[in-house]
């Protein structure tokens, strides 16, 4: 069981997302206690305000400290990590996901606008994460991709565990091509050896293919792969894996 609290201008964005598919279910039983905290609630503003405009001038509003500092410090527990949503963060690898996965509460804090006053970042902010080199138009996309990678990790929530072994980045690889039925599809034929019935050849060839895929779609994914398995010498040749 995983604590997940999210604070955010637009608590509504979740409605729909957080109730679809696994997350609903995880929801709903209570693998994943989740908590939508509504930023406007910790403004002291009549009119519930909480951005400004920059100290020094520049196009965009800026999230005050006042909400943030208040909604944060009523989040945290002693177990609590806090996660601010930033471009400028570390960026979310699975390693990372794998990492969070472990924390008994998550505050994950949504930006807007231009973002956040530095002071929030300096006093209530644990990590700062990135979900890519891109800038979206509010934290609340980065906070569900966060949280959708994470909630797989926490036992329970996946149907199948096994899927977490064998899939894209848990040994550093990505997973191998899948098919389904039919057999042939407008000429196109399933590999033979995947209706071999042969599970030893089965194996073999997807790890090849693993291999191969990662090799030719993420060159730095696979050297990464090289590093970690102490094959910086294997460069072309997957002979023997
Ligand atoms: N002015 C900021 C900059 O140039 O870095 C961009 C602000 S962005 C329009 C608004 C909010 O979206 C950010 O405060 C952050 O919470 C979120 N955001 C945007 N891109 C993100 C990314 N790649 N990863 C995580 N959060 C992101």
């Amino acid at each position: 069981m995983i604590a997940l609290k999210i604070i955010t201008l637009f608590p509504e964005f979740f409605d729909g997302p957080l109730r679809a598919g696994l997350m609903g279910k995880a929801i709903e039983s209570g693998i994943i206690a989740l908590e939508v905290m509504d930023l406007r609630d910790f403004s002291e503003d009549r009119l519930r305000r909480c951005d400004d405009y920059p100290y020094g001038g520049g196009s965009g509003m800026v999230l005050t400290p006042g909400p943030l500092f208040r909604a944060i410090r009523a989040a945290r527990t002693p177990r609590t990590r806090v996660i601010l949503t930033t471009p400028a963060g570390r960026l979310l690898t699975q390693d990372l996901v794998k990492e969070l996965s472990g924390e008994a509460e998550l505050c994950i804090v949504c930006g807007r606008y231009e973002g956040v006053d530095q002071r929030v970042i300096d006093r209530c902010i644990d990590d700062e994460i990135s979900v890519g080199d891109y800038v979206l138009s509010g934290g609340e996309y980065a906070a569900l991709i966060i949280a959708d990678a994470v909630a797989r990790y926490v036992p329970g929530f996946m149907g199948n565990a096994e899927s977490l072994v064998d899939e894209s980045f848990a040994d550093g690889l990505l997973e191998y091509p899948q098919y389904t039925r039919p057999a042939e599809y407008e000429g196109m034929q399933v590999p033979e050896v995947l209706l071999s019935g042969h599970h030893g050849n089965v194996a073999a060839w997807r790890r090849d293919q693993r291999i191969e895929k990662t090799r030719r779609l993420r060159p730095d994914v696979y050297s990464n792969y090289l590093m970690r398995n102490n094959r910086g010498n294997d460069h072309g040749s997957h002979q023997g894996d």
